[in-house]
Formats: structure tokens, sequence, C-alpha cells
């Protein structure tokens, strides 16, 4: 049986005395006032138990995670038919990379790029009664925590200076691929990433991804082959133009935010979250990915 608590604690001490290189994102000026310092780590077992280590009870804004979340929702809803609105291919390109949306029509390659995610936010819109309310509740019902909410000041941060979301809208629209206001759907879309919630609940929320679709409490919210397909678009797209380095560095199918959270999982037996706010140039967390890295190599836990 492996230590869990002790190769936690090993991974925590390495990265202390590891040279943090990366910085925390400053185009979200609200992100910005965050210390690079923290660090939190938090280990959930399919059978229950649990292993921490340093700040996994802070909460951070989760951000790109969101987009899991949303994908889930959407599926939920309108099952396979999001696939005539946003395509599954890895982009191999940044998140907020544009060119090839207009090359290809106004369909993103796939739902966790941000044009993606915006299409997905639309189908929300267009789909739920009382859609902030009711996407936070289903997050909050995921975690089994009434605490998660929204962060009104980061969400107002991002509205002011996303101006490059607000072209993605723009070219979406113009192709025909948004339904509702571009900004109503980027009103929601801000909430979304705005969303704070420590590395403990994301690995509550993320045990449905773990687990075929049953949460915590064992209530299935989506089918097994939902989960399948949620957790392959995680594999090959939940880093963006480094989605391919984390399948060959960690080995497990995940995402990242600016916000310096990574939550990653291993289907039936494990999730995993990290929280460190400087990020490497691909947007993702310099040391989460390094932690990871470390935690698989360790325990020799992986997909492959
Ligand atoms: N809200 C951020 C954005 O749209 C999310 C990006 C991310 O976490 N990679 O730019």
């Amino acid at each position: 049986m492996l230590d869990y608590q002790a190769i936690l604690e090993d991974i925590h001490n390495t990265l202390k005395s590891t040279e943090d290189t990366g910085d925390v994102a400053s185009y979200i000026p609200e992100l910005a006032k965050v210390s690079k310092d923290s660090f939190g780590i938090h280990l959930q077992l399919i059978t229950g138990e649990d292993y921490s280590a340093g700040d996994y009870l802070e909460k951070f804004s989760i951000q790109s995670i969101s987009k899991v979340f949303s994908l889930a929702k959407a599926f939920q809803l309108v099952g396979n038919s999001l696939l005539e609105r946003v395509d599954v291919e890895p982009s191999g390109n940044p998140f907020n990379h544009l060119s090839l949306l207009e090359l290809e029509n106004g369909i993103p390659r796939n739902p966790l790029i941000n044009a993606g995610a915006i299409v997905i936010a639309d189908i929300l819109l267009t789909h739920l009664e009382n859609p902030k309310e009711d996407f936070l509740n289903f997050v909050r019902e995921l975690a089994h925590d009434e605490s998660i909410d929204y962060n009104e000041t980061i969400a107002e941060s991002e509205h002011e200076t996303g101006f490059n979301n607000y072209a993605a809208a723009n070219l979406l629209k113009s192709f025909g691929n948004l339904h509702n206001e571009v900004e109503d759907v980027l009103d929601f879309y801000f909430h979304q990433c705005s969303i704070m919630m420590s590395c403990r609940q994301l690995t509550n929320a993320f045990f449905v991804f773990t687990n075929k679709g049953k949460c915590l409490k064992n209530v299935e919210h989506l089918t097994a082959s939902q989960v399948k397909r949620i957790n392959a678009i995680m594999l090959t797209c939940g880093f963006y133009d480094e989605a391919g380095e984390f399948a060959f560095e960690v080995g497990l199918p995940g995402k990242s935010g600016v916000g310096g959270g990574i939550v990653a999982l291993l289907p039936h037996c494990f999730t995993i979250a990290t929280w460190s706010p400087a990020l490497n140039p691909q947007g993702n967390s310099y040391l989460g990915m390094k932690a990871l890295e470390l935690f698989t190599s360790k325990t020799k836990l992986s997909i492959f």
C-alpha cells in the first residue's frame, strides 16, 4: 500500500526548493493580486480516503477548469447534439487563439479552448431557466458544497479586459454559431470562470468524472459514455498547446485554469487537484504540472 500522505508531503517539500519561474496571470487584473507563493495539493481516492498538503483549503478562481463543468451540464441538457457546434480535436494552439476559428467557419476545435467554451455557454444560456443560478447549483451539487460561489470582482475584472473573448464571441456570432447576445453569453462565461473553489472542493466535484458519472453521494449525473467522452476531451485538449506534454509527463486526463489550478484523474481510482498561481508560457501552472508529474512518477499510477 502506497503511503500517499508521505508522497504528497515529499512533493510539497521538493517544490518549496524548486525555483518557480512562472508568472501569475495579469491580463485579468484581479488575478495578478494573488500571491505567487501559495501551493496546495489534495488527493481523493475512489474509496473516499483523502490526503493533502499545503494550502489545499484555500479558494482560488477556477477559470478554465469551469469549462469541464459547463461541458458536462451541456451534455446533460442536449446530449451529442452539441457536437454539431463544436468539434473535439486538439487545437495545438493557445487557449485564446482565433485564426483557426475563422479558417474553420466558426466551429471551435474543442469545448475547452475559449471559443468552444463560449459556444457551450451559449447552449447553457438557451437551455437553463436561470443560467447563472442553475449552473452554480450544478457545481455545488457535484461538490456537495453550498459555500461555492462566483467572485463578482474577478468576473467584472475580466469583463473590463476581455477583448480577446469579445473578438471570439463576435466571430462566432458572425458565423451564426452564437444564438444569444454576445454580451449575455460573455457575462455568463466570465462568471463561470470566476467561481472560487479549493483543491479539496475540486476533487469532490470531479469525483463524478472518476466514478463513471456518479457523484460522491452516488447520484448519477452523467452516463458512463458521456464521462468517457469528457475525459477523452480533457486528455487531448485540457492543456491547449501543452496537452501532448501533459499526457507525456503526467499521463492523466485533466484541466488547468489561469488561476493556477489543475485537476486530474485516473478513472475508477483517484482525483487530484493542485494549486500554484504562477503560470508557464502556455498558461498552465508551472509548479502544478511539476507536482503532478512527480505524483504519477512516484506512484506509477497513470492511464498508460
Ligand atoms: N477566463 C479566462 C479567459 O477566458 C480563462 C482562460 C484559462 O483559464 N485558460 O481568458
